[in-house]
């Protein structure tokens, strides 16, 4: 029988994955993106620094450095940072999906300022009804 693991994520990957809607690179990125939500929302995850399951598929991961513009890999480091910071997690947590789920209206203000705007991924993000519900409730508090 086959068993699910606990997908391994890194900082930022467990903020933005939140707002997943079945969108990515190509598909072999898709399918794993989708097979990972899948095993967070069962299995929890287990945060990491680094290269993580989601990296693992994508044509942008160079060797354990991710290319995907050529200052990404220190700008993806300190959204990483960031995201455990405002998390209050750590690499080698394990957590429920949930507990981040859970997080997320805490945070979205910072979050958003700091990364959204300026997202490449921002229209897919804008497709989510979790996405439109914050920012409309960040909007109205400001
Ligand atoms: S773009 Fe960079 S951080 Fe994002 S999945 Fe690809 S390798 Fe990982």
């Amino acid at each position: 029988m086959y068993n699910k693991t606990m997908p391994f994520l890194r900082g930022h990957h467990l903020v933005c994955l939140q707002f997943y809607r079945g969108e990515g690179y190509d598909r072999p990125f898709i399918d794993n993106l989708t097979d990972i939500i899948d095993r967070a929302e069962t299995e929890g995850v287990f945060v990491v620094e680094g290269p993580d399951d989601v990296c693992r598929c994508c044509p942008y991961l160079k060797g354990t450095v991710c290319k995907y513009t050529e200052d990404s890999e220190e700008e993806i480091k300190e959204m990483d940072r960031r995201a455990m910071e405002f998390l209050a997690v750590k690499a080698g947590e394990k957590l429920h999906w949930s507990h981040v789920r859970e997080r997320l209206p805490e945070i979205f203000g910072k979050w958003a300022e700091l990364y959204c705007e300026g997202c490449h991924w921002r229209k897919a993000c804008l497709k989510s009804p979790l996405y439109m519900k914050l920012k409309k409730g960040y909007t109205e508090h400001r």
